[in-house]
């Protein structure tokens, strides 16, 4: 099955066309690739455009073959989605109906739904939400400790966030473990742009550090993560507008804020060679991290592995040795040797005396969706 895997942002389209029978996964992607200033000068008008951008590049890989059904990344699934679902159109108008919650996100997914609906009318179309996977965190994890009407007039509350990423993560790291997935516990440490740490618990999401917007918990790239919210207070008082606190929090704080810059390699370079800012921005993401990663090994009742995955968890072993140094308490032994191994395969960066284990799992987010994608289009089709 041929499925073409869609995550549309506001003025961009990223895509990838996948055949989910492949017999090697290197083989699985025939195509990938992104449309880039949708809506600005010099690029396509709209999403709609930008798809039709994609005809020729499709076609030279397509040849007699044709897209069997298309995966689209949703950021915003709200308390309604637990699981992918078959788009039809009272399906867009419920993620339309969630554009409060993720106002940078969910319409631009609704662009992209919208577009390929026009495009190929009988095409089957599944929606893959970020935060499905933790529709199964208990009330003690998602309620927040704020008066109900704030909840139930608005939906405050914690959703989570990078969900397709640490399902197929705790998946890959049950299977690596030689555990089936719904016998899985542990920490899974998503660390990309964007941060996050999932406590699972029997294959299950107990516990996550973003909350109701992907602000919440972790330092990250360009946002600040946890803070005491009376400063937000504080900051509207001093005649800060929403607009510009949101851009402060979102894009100018983090590691950016605190080392001048949101790349890893660049920080962990300007730290070697003795910038302090950089120092002290890895001590802050790493201790951060620590502490999640202690609270959610007591939350799953023992993690039988740390996971690392994503841009930084992959490919920055100086991050993983300074995260791993704070975690002796937990009996946590890192083995240089193999932390410094580069690899694009599963594989453990922990010293067999570790008390737990500490994993290396690649995420996969648009094979994880092609996946879902095939297997809500085959149950369909069986009726
Ligand atoms: P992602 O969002 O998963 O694509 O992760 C992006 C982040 O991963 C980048 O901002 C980098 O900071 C980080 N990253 C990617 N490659 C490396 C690397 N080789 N070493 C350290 N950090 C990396």
């Amino acid at each position: 099955m041929l499925v073409l895997v869609i995550n549309s942002g506001s003025s961009s389209l990223k895509y990838q066309l996948r055949d989910v029978d492949a017999a090697e996964p290197e083989s699985a992607v025939l195509t990938e690739g992104v449309v880039e200033r949708i809506g600005f000068d010099g690029g396509p008008a709209d999403h709609a455009q930008a798809l039709s951008d994609l005809d020729a590049a499709l076609a030279a890989v397509l040849g007699d073959r044709r897209i069997d059904a298309v995966g689209h990344r949703v950021v915003h699934g709200g308390e309604r989605f637990a699981e992918p679902v078959l788009v039809d159109n009272e399906i867009i108008r419920a993620i339309e109906r969630l554009n409060p919650l993720a106002p940078l996100h969910n319409p631009a997914n609704v662009l992209g739904l919208r577009a390929i609906a026009s495009k190929w009318p009988d095409m089957p179309q599944v929606a893959v939400f970020d935060t499905a996977y933790h529709r199964t965190l208990p009330e003690h994890a998602w309620r927040y400790a704020v008066p109900d009407w704030l909840y139930t007039h608005h939906g405050i509350r914690r959703y989570g966030f990078h969900g397709t990423s640490h399902q197929y993560v705790a998946g890959r790291a049950a299977a690596f473990l030689g555990v089936a997935p719904e016998e899985f516990d542990g920490v899974v440490l998503h660390l990309g742009n964007g941060v996050s740490a999932t406590a699972v618990q029997g294959g299950k999401s107990i516990d996550t550090s973003m909350g109701f917007t992907p602000l919440e918990g972790l330092v990250m790239g360009t946002r600040s993560g946890d803070l005491d919210p009376s400063i937000l207070v504080f900051l509207v008082r001093q005649g800060h507008s929403a607009d510009e606190i949101d851009h402060l929090l979102n894009r100018e704080s983090g590691l950016a804020a605190l080392a001048g810059s949101n790349d890893m390699r660049t920080v962990v370079e300007a730290a070697d060679a003795g910038d302090r800012h950089a120092a002290i921005a890895l001590d802050v993401a790493s201790y951060r991290l620590a502490k999640y990663i202690g609270g959610y090994h007591v939350a799953v009742g023992g993690a039988a592995a740390i996971v690392f995955t994503a841009g930084i968890g992959e490919n920055s072993a100086p991050f993983r040795a300074r995260v791993a140094a704070r975690l002796g308490a937990l009996g946590v032994v890192l083995d240089d040797d193999l932390n410094a191994v580069r690899s694009k395969d599963p594989r453990t960066v922990s010293a067999p005396e570790s008390a737990i284990p500490l994993l290396v799992v690649p995420t996969d987010e648009e094979r994880a969706i092609a996946e879902a994608t095939a297997a809500v289009v085959r149950v369909a089709a069986r009726g």
